[in-house]
């Protein structure tokens, strides 16, 4: 038997694996597993090679339990080790500086482990005595035991074997028992290496017979080693590419299309990304990317690993050029990450373009789906925006679908307002905004449906691409100022009725505000109409996503009453207020003007002059003059409150256009009803 120490120079290096690594404890199964399947796949091409004449078609790397004697074994048929090769790979965790190094990184111990091959100590992490046993596939190789009960102190000694290969023998430590329930080692194994190329067995398959579980004696391996996105595209049929799907993720609906990635230069990358379909709901989500390296799984939150917007998508990538055993932030700005991930948008953009070309129609079926996808890569990464530009669609109120330079062709000539602004004009909700879609279809435009959850944001940053061009809800106002064409006729009514009219149209509400505007729309236009205003309804909807803008979240909705003064019951209402109020409005408003003429005369002798030049009289006088002048404003205001109080049409037309936006609720529905019914008696 020989003894020796193991090359490091620090004094304990398991203490520092086992506190460090605590996190991931779990690895050391996956560290193992990949050695053994490594081993065994070098075997496997030297007897390929001619070099090794036993059988390897069958090999498996088998794990067991032991519950009695605390251990597991992870056993392979591999290449195996010579007594020197062991001094020399296990031994020898040679390194110069190990102290500087550890000290450096004891925050970051994925990257002692990556760096110096530390995967096989990782063992240390769960174990208090590992054994190595082995034999190389070397003629005449004498097996050889290596043991060493984690500290620096090692012992080899000279074994028989019959079987090539090696059995790593973890003795399970008190605190890591957990280890030992056949459970947890296959959720693990089925987490770390369901994809790995060489069978892995654990356990025997049992059946279900006379009311129990039986062994049947086969050996259950637990994974596929040659998972789909190994093989070529050429050889796999959407079945096969359908089935794999649900062998990543059971419970999922069917994905609407994937992307078969195969690149060898400048990396190598391979995977399967799949489009699922996403409505307006990012949960769908949880199915995420895994990360593999070699069919060996590193993670699956690849946040900050490949752009936000692709973590929508589901699958696997594959690259050895992704480091297995490195820290998150170091992937992020590890620069073959950021290649793999360009190249992925790339590939994607490319892959959507293809479909988009070869079968158009069947891409705008998908479209729906496929949207917010869409919209995500294009308002967060411009590269991604630069080729969507060519496939990305626009759907009307009819459902028919456009390219943005389709559409723009399609609305440039009737869409373009006097000032040369070209408008696209658009509901968040066709049911719902159904008469403001008619008027602006009347007029010949056309409507676009921007439902989305994320269109709000679109809007802005095409309104930034395009040019000259504005977007507007159709309800943002009369459609005739959406698109001004040439300026709008001034209303018959003189200044004072349109005023007076103002303040009959006045209305409160609770969770809204109103600024009545009177317009000379169409008579056979509707007597009121309410808009709201494009800019503030934006800010809001954009402030609902978005929490550093609460400011406008909580700001109330605030509309426009538009009355139509060219319209008959509007008149009418005009000229019974004058046949009601005539003499006392005309009275009160030339009060207020006289007043108004003699306090614009004294501003005016005293303009330029210094507060203290200007006589107190004269100041007095002005204050008064303008206290008379808001009391006659109040009175004639109450006035004509009191007045349209009195009628029950002016209510009731308000109401009509609130209960056509469907604004009109509790209470309020409720007078209406009455008031209706009392006005059919
Ligand atoms: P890495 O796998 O990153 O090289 P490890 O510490 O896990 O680092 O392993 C060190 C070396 O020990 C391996 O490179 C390999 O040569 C050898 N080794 C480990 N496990 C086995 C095994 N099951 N069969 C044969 N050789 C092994």
């Amino acid at each position: 038997m020989q003894t020796g120490k193991i090359g490091v120079t620090t004094e304990n290096i398991f203490p520092i694996i086992k506190k460090f690594l605590y996190s991931d404890q779990e690895i050391f199964l996956r560290e193992l597993v990949s050695n053994a399947v490594d081993a065994t796949q070098k075997l496997k091409t030297l007897a390929k090679l001619g070099s090794y004449t036993g059988d390897m078609s069958n090999a498996t790397v088998q794990i067991s339990v032991n519950k009695e004697a605390k251990t597991i074994t992870i056993s392979d048929q591999g290449i195996g080790m010579t007594a020197e090769e062991i001094e020399k790979y296990i031994n020898q965790i040679a390194f110069s500086g190990a102290e500087e190094f550890l000290d450096k990184y004891k925050d970051n111990v994925d990257a002692i482990i990556g760096h110096f091959g530390l995967g096989f100590y990782s063992s240390f992490m769960v174990a208090q005595k590992v054994e190595i046993i082995t034999k190389s596939y070397q003629d005449g190789a004498q097996a050889v035991k290596w043991e060493c009960d984690g500290s620096p102190d090692y012992s080899i000694t000279e074994i028989t074997k019959d079987a090539v290969g090696t059995d790593i023998v973890l003795h399970i430590a008190e605190d890591s028992e957990e280890y030992l329930d056949e459970n947890k080692i296959e959720t693990l194994l089925s987490k770390y290496c369901k994809f790995l190329p060489i069978p892995i067995v654990f356990g025997k398959i049992k059946e279900w017979k006379n009311g129990a579980y039986h062994d049947t004696g086969k050996d259950k391996i637990i994974n596929n080693p040659t998972p789909a996105w190994t093989k070529k595209p050429v050889d796999l049929t959407d079945e096969d590419y359908a089935k794999f799907y649900r062998e990543l993720y059971p419970m999922a609906e069917e994905p609407l299309f994937n992307i078969h990635l195969n690149v060898d230069y400048p990396f190598n990358l391979t995977g399967i990304l799949y489009f699922p379909k996403i409505r307006n709901n990012f949960e769908v989500q949880k199915n995420k990317i895994q990360l593999y390296c070699n069919q060996v799984f590193v993670t699956d939150s690849v946040e900050g690993i490949v752009p936000d917007y692709l973590t929508l998508l589901h699958g696997v990538l594959d690259s050895p050029d992704i480091p297995l055993n490195v820290s998150r932030s170091y992937l992020q700005s590890d620069q073959n990450v950021k290649k793999i991930s360009n190249h992925i948008t790339k590939k994607v953009a490319d892959r959507l373009y293809d479909i988009f070309k070869s079968n158009r129609e069947d891409f705008e079926k998908k479209w729906d789906d496929l949207k917010l996808f869409i919209t995500y890569g294009m308002l967060s990464d411009e590269k991604f925006y630069e080729r969507s530009e060519k496939f990305a669609l626009l759907k009307n109120t009819d459902s028919k679908y456009f390219t943005f330079e389709e559409y723009k062709t399609l609305i440039k000539d009737i869409q373009t307002d006097k000032n040369g602004t070209l408008v696209y004009l658009y509901t968040t909700d066709p049911q719902a905004q159904y008469s403001y879609i008619q008027k602006a279809k009347n007029k010949g435009y056309d409507v676009l449906v921007l439902d989305g959850h994320l269109d709000a944001h679109l809007i802005g940053q095409l309104e930034q691409k395009f040019e000259k061009t504005h977007f507007a809800r159709v309800d943002s106002d009369i459609i005739e100022k959406i698109i001004l064409k040439e300026d709008l006729e001034q209303s018959h009514l003189s200044a004072n009725d349109l005023q007076d009219l103002s303040v009959l149209f006045e209305t409160e509400n609770q969770s809204a505000q109103f600024s009545v505007q009177c317009e000379k729309l169409s008579s056979a236009e509707m007597p009121i109409v309410v808009t709201q205003s494009e800019f503030m309804r934006r800010m809001k909807d954009m402030a609902a996503m978005n929490p550093g803008m609460s400011f406008y979240s909580q700001l109330p909705d605030s509309y426009n009453l538009i009355v139509n003064t060219a319209h008959p019951i509007i008149e009418k209402i005009n000229d019974d207020k004058n046949a009601a109020l005539y003499e006392k409005l005309q009275d009160l408003t030339s009060k207020i003007t006289a007043a108004q003429e003699e306090k614009t005369a004294l501003d005016k002798q005293n303009e330029g002059k210094k507060d203290e030049e200007i006589p107190s009289a004269d100041k007095e006088k002005t204050t008064d003059l303008q206290k008379t002048i808001s009391g006659l404003e109040n009175e004639k205001r109450t006035a004509l409150k009191d007045y349209a109080k009195s009628q029950a049409v002016v209510k009731q037309l308000i109401d009509l256009a609130l209960i056509s936006n469907n604004m009109l609720k509790g209470e309020d529905l409720e007078k209406f009803v009455h008031r209706s019914v009392e006005l059919i008696k």
